[in-house]
């Protein structure tokens, strides 16, 4: 029967398209695309010719028909995005959100993620994170959006676009204080890869000495706030959360 097979793509490095990627391109019937004439670029440089249907934020209810309808007639439909992994800050979700309510099969085809990617070499606790995608463009609902996270102690992560790095990481400084200790992948697994780490107000510094500094594609990765009990705040340290914690117990 028809099955749906959501499929990662490069974030950069075409190289990083995978072997079993390539192949369930090369096999399906249908292939729904964020952007036909971007998608049909990747699928040239592969050798793959295959009907491409475009699926994005603004018709996504509308082609949600067409691709249930495929795989209906029992065909393989792939979902691809831009770049990297397809519903993460792209469209997709509510195709599979119905492909699965009808009782479709629903397989990821994992592979390249920015947000992975960039904790993966960030040097920052991974073991709880929040990925909060794209903060809203408006400054004031961006500070806002910043003053809720304050507290969290989760690393945060941030999609970010270059023309407004800047402003994200001046409200970093306001909202989450400059001594907030954060790290900048840029242009990931591309040829001018770049990481900008240090306290939120020297990274701003940096970016804003740096002639390429808002150019390419952002990924933020920035220190949860430190753990607080009784008022302290406690970071990491475990044996002085226990302490606090025994004091605590009658
Ligand atoms: N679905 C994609 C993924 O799996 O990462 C994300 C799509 S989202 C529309 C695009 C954003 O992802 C960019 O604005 C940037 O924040 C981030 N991004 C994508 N590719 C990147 C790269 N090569 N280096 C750094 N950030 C990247």
């Amino acid at each position: 029967g028809g099955r749906l097979s959501i499929v990662a793509t490069p974030i950069g490095n075409l190289a990083d398209l995978s072997d079993r990627a390539r192949k369930v391109l090369a096999s399906a019937d249908l292939i729904a695309a964020e952007d036909t004439r971007h998608s049909s670029r990747l699928l040239q440089h592969l050798g793959i010719s295959k009907p491409l249907l475009a699926l994005h934020d603004h018709n996504e209810r509308d082609r949600v028909g067409r691709i249930l309808s495929a795989l209906e007639e029992g065909s393989h439909v792939a979902l691809v995005s831009d770049a990297g992994t397809p519903l993460i800050s792209d469209p997709g979700y509510i195709v599979v959100r119905e492909a699965r309510k009808a009782g479709y099969a629903v397989s990821p085809i994992p592979g390249p993620c920015a947000l992975v990617a960039a904790l993966s070499a960030a040097g920052l606790p991974t073991d709880r994170f929040l990925f909060a995608g794209f903060l809203p463009a408006k400054r004031s609902g961006r500070r806002s959006a910043l003053a809720e996270l304050a507290g969290q102690s989760a690393t945060l992560v941030f999609y970010e676009s270059p023309h407004r790095i800047l402003d994200l990481m001046q409200d970093v400084v306001d909202e989450l204080g400059g001594d907030r200790e954060c790290v900048l992948g840029r242009e990931l697994t591309k040829a001018f890869e770049t990481f900008y780490g240090g306290s939120a107000d020297s990274v701003l510094a940096e970016l804003q000495a740096d002639p390429n500094g808002t150019r390419g594609e952002f990924v933020v990765v920035v220190k949860g706030a430190p753990a607080v009990v009784d008022g302290q705040a406690i970071g990491l340290d475990s044996d002085k959360l226990l302490q606090l914690l025994v004091a605590e117990l009658p």
